[in-house]
C-alpha cells in the first residue's frame, strides 16, 4: 500500500487530470498502469484515466481493464467511482446524469474475469454498489441537477452503433457506452465496491431529431461543460461516504465457488 487512497476514480473522456498532479506508477500482474494522487473533500483520492496517458488516447476496446481494476487493490483502496460518458437510448436531455443500476454486456473479445484456473460465478444482482451509488443520488439531489437511473449496455466499439442495433438495444437499456464493461464485474470479483456515474453527451445513432451522423466533437464538447458539475458531485459524494462498507460487495465471492 503506497498510500491512504480509499477511493479511485476512473476518469473517462475528458476528464481532466489538475496539472500540478503527478502520476506514479502501479505494477499489477496485468501491466503498469499510471495512477494520479489528489486531495478531494479532505482525503486523498487516486484518479486512473481509463484511455490513459497525455499524448495518446487508449481506445475502449483496447484498454488493460484487469491492470486498471488490480491497480485498485495495489493501492489498498475499496471503492471505485466510475466516470462514463453515454449516449442516450430514452430522452435524457444532453449533458444530465446517469447513475447505473443494472448492465447489458454486449461486448466481443475483452477479458472479463480474473478466475482463469478456478470457477467463481460472482452474483450480479446488484452490480452496482448501492452505498455510493446513494451518496451520488444525495449529492445531485443536493445540487439541485438533473439526474436519472438506469440501464446501461456496454458495446464493443470503437464504431458507434448502427440504428438496427440502437432500436434492439433501447427495448432493454436506457444508455449505451464502451466502457463500463467489464470494469464492474472486475471489482466485484475482487469485493470492491463499484458505482458509475455517466454524462450522456449524445443522441444514440438515429436518435438524435433528424439528424443521422455522430460525431466525437459533440461528445467532448458536452464532457467539457458537464466536467464542473461532475467533480463537484463526485467530490460531495466522497466526503459523505460512511468510513466502514456495509454493503454485501465485500463478500462478493462468498458462495462463489464452484
Ligand atoms: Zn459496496
Amino acid at each position: 500500500m503506497i498510500s491512504d487512497v480509499a477511493v479511485v476514480i476512473f476518469g473517462g473522456v475528458g476528464f481532466a487530470i489538475a496539472k500540478d498532479c503527478h502520476g506514479r506508477t502501479i505494477s499489477t500482474p496485468y501491466g503498469d498502469v499510471t495512477i494520479y494522487i489528489t486531495r478531494m473533500s479532505g482525503s486523498d483520492v487516486a484518479i486512473i484515466p481509463r484511455h490513459a496517458n497525455v499524448d495518446e488516447h487508449m481506445p475502449p476496446h483496447m484498454i488493460n481493464y484487469r491492470a486498471n481494476v488490480w491497480a485498485v487493490r495495489e493501492l489498498g483502496a475499496k471503492r471505485i467511482i466510475s466516470t462514463n460518458s453515454v449516449g442516450t437510448m430514452k430522452d435524457h436531455s444532453i449533458g444530465s446524469f446517469v447513475l447505473l443500476d443494472d448492465f447489458v454486456d454486449l461486448t466481443k473479445n475483452r477479458t472479463s474475469t480474473f478466475f482463469d484456473t478456478e470457477t467463481v460465478h460472482v452474483d450480479m444482482v446488484e452490480p452496482y454498489c448501492p452505498e455510493i451509488k446513494g451518496c451520488l443520488a444525495d449529492s445531485l439531489e443536493r445540487k439541485g441537477i438533473d439526474y436519472s437511473e438506469g440501464t446501461y449496455v456496454c458495446t464493443e466499439g470503437p464504431r458507434f452503433e448502427t440504428r438496427a442495433e440502437i432500436a434492439m438495444m433501447k427495448q432493454f437499456g436506457d444508455v449505451v457506452g464502451m466502457t463500463g464493461v467489464p470494469e464492474v464485474i472486475l471489482a466485484k470479483e475482487l469485493e470492491l465496491c463499484y458505482a458509475s456515474i455517466c454524462t450522456v453527451t449524445n443522441y444514440a445513432c438515429g436518435l438524435g431529431n433528424g439528424k443521422l451522423k455522430l460525431t466525437v466533437d459533440e461528445v467532448v464538447d458536452t464532457l467539457r461543460g458537464a466536467q464542473g458539475a461532475l467533480l463537484g458531485v463526485v467530490s460531495d459524494a466522497i466526503s459523505n461516504l460512511p468510513d466502514d462498507r456495509k454493503c454485501d460487495c465485500r463478500d462478493a465471492t462468498v458462495g462463489a465457488r464452484v
